[in-house]
């Protein structure tokens, strides 16, 4: 009668992702944090404070900010500059994405 362990079988934490709400594991997720009324990126999760989760793909990014769903996850009062966030993800597609010519 032992208390079953929390952690699901196979992972880690999930994080729901705040642009399309699909649940994933929280590596897969980029933590996103507020700061000086813009989101900053926090690929390493080291930044302090609460942290929202989205996928690191401009269509979940275009879903957040149409429902501005990182606002209101991150408590922000004021609009958040969505810029770096938007610069950051668009690196990281660039990164990923095969070359097409
Ligand atoms: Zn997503």
């Amino acid at each position: 009668m032992g208390v079953p362990a929390a952690s699901p079988p196979g992972g880690g934490p999930l994080r729901t992702c705040v642009g399309c709400r699909v649940r994933g594991p929280a590596e897969s997720l980029l933590r996103v944090v507020a700061r000086d009324g813009a989101t900053v990126p926090d690929p390493h999760r080291r930044l302090p404070g609460r942290g929202a989760h989205l996928h690191p793909d401009p269509a979940c990014l275009a879903l957040a900010q149409r429902r501005r769903a990182l606002p209101r996850a991150l408590r922000a009062e004021t609009p958040l500059d969505l810029d770096p966030l938007r610069a950051w993800i668009g690196a990281a597609g660039a990164r990923q994405a095969a070359p097409r010519s």
